[in-house]
């Protein structure tokens, strides 16, 4: 399959072109990335009187924000147990909220800033590749209503065709507080409230260098030089050398994603009767749902290096196999569309928000960020005007690599995408 990469979700709508042109002398805050975190937190910001502007390399929304899967969910990355086996169960508690509080926060957003992003309450399913996932399913939700109030449904395998038109897996696990999103609006309707509100938004303007300038910072761009009070560093996967204190502390992962041609009626409802969010439960999972225009958007991690023409051509003869092996019944389906985007994981797959010389900065979200992004955009923002702290991520402990042996450049990933398959393998 010859596929050129196009994002699906960017024919959908119109990203709004940034219309500032000239940087101002000082501002109080500057705002690196004009992604889901960036723009969350210049909302806020502009919102309490801040003067904020939001600097952003390439045009708003182009980053994670707008290529990703519009999976509104539940969770951390880390699973319940893992997460109250490291943390403790009071802080566990407190990060487990703030994930279902995270999609109220999106959609409180939504609704006040009236984004036309087609969000809907569908739910998410999680599926079982093996037996004995299932039986990690059952525990997990245990733990789940038991510490966190938080209720899930199990599904056998022998109902699962309820769930989906597919008998791969062994069971699933259902959670009605998720929710699905048409990213590429959302961002686009972020960018619009956030300079309604009176943020400054400039797009083509790359920081190069950020370094302190008496009690303030001195942002080299490529649209000029520009003084902050503050900083915020909201560049995700994207994070690079302008930062390099927390480029080393990110390994940016590509994702890609493939979407079909629109199915008729009757096969769309097949594949997912519910219209959920599903993704199943191995390391290199597949996650995969039905656009509001009845297409199958299936995504995965089909190469582990960050979007390149070569990966994303790659991706979609993968990710179409991958489909197969899931749903044989689209066989017949064209894939129209395949794109890619970069993912941001923490060495400890947890999301990070605090200061690092100096620099406040929210990222980690390991696929989880649609919901997360926005809502550790907020309270940053909120914190920044001089708001309460209540967010459960600050002060986590941020690791870097073991024996600090990056520099930002990912050179482990081939050993680390044969360390997961491997663990896919054997768990
Ligand atoms: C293919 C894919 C599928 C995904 N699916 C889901 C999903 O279904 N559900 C979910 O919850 N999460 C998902 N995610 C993750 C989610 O999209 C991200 O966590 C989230 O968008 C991060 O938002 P952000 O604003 O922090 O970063 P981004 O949206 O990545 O924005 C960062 C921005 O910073 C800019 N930037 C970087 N460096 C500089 C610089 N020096 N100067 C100026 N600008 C700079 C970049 O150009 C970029 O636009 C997915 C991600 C990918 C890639």
């Amino acid at each position: 399959m010859h596929l050129k990469e196009r994002i699906f979700w960017h024919e959908t709508t119109d990203m709004p072109a940034a219309r500032e042109q000239t940087l101002p002398e000082r501002v109080d805050v500057a705002v690196i990335g004009a992604g889901f975190t960036g723009l969350s937190a210049a909302r806020v910001l502009a919102k309490r009187g801040a003067r904020v502007a939001v600097l952003e390399a390439h045009t708003l929304g182009w980053g994670a924000s707008s290529r990703n899967g519009g999976m509104v969910l539940t969770g951390l990355k880390l699973g319940v147990d893992t997460l109250r086996a490291k943390y403790g169960r009071e802080a566990a508690r407190r990060m487990f909220a703030a994930s279902v509080a995270s999609i109220d926060c999106v959609e409180q957003i939504v609704k006040e800033e009236g984004i036309q992003c087609d969000l809907v309450r569908s739910g998410h399913l999680e599926v079982a590749c093996k037996p004995a996932h299932y039986e990690h399913f059952a525990k997990a939700a245990e733990i789940m209503a038991r510490e966190y109030n938080h209720q899930v449904r199990l599904v056998p395998k022998s109902e699962l065709r309820s769930e989906i038109g597919s008998d791969t897996y062994h069971g699933g696990l259902v959670d009605e507080a998720s929710a699905g999103l048409n990213p590429a609006r959302y961002v686009a309707g972020l960018a619009r409230a956030a300079e309604r509100a009176g943020a400054l938004l400039y797009d083509q303007a790359q920081v190069e260098r950020v370094e302190r300038d008496g009690a303030d910072f001195c942002l080299t761009t490529a649209r000029g030089k520009l003084r902050a009070r503050e900083v915020l560093v909201a560049t995700s996967g994207y994070t690079g050398s302008a930062t390099p204190q927390l480029r080393r502390k990110i390994i940016p992962i590509g994702s890609f994603i493939i979407a079909t041609e629109v199915l008729p009626e009757a096969l769309a409802r097949e594949v997912s009767p519910r219209g959920r969010m599903i993704f199943d439960s191995k390391n290199f999972l597949y996650y995969f749902r039905l656009t509001p225009d009845r297409r199958m958007l299936f995504g995965g991690r089909a190469a582990f290096f960050p979007e390149t023409p070569t990966t994303v051509r790659d991706s979609a003869e993968i990710l179409r196999q991958g489909m197969l092996s899931v749903y044989p019944q689209l066989r017949d389906v064209g894939v129209e569309y395949v794109w890619g985007g970069t993912l941001d994981f923490a060495f400890d797959r947890m999301p990070h928000a605090g200061q690092l010389a100096g620099l406040h900065y929210a990222l980690g979200y390991a696929g989880h960020g649609v919901a997360m992004a926005t809502y550790l955009g907020t309270k940053l923002g909120e914190r920044l005007a001089g708001g309460a702290s209540d967010n459960p991520f600050e002060g986590v402990p941020f690791p870097g690599a073991p024996l600090g042996l990056y520099d930002g450049r990912p050179w482990f990933l081939p050993f680390a995408w044969a360390w997961y398959k491997f663990l896919d393998w054997i768990s």
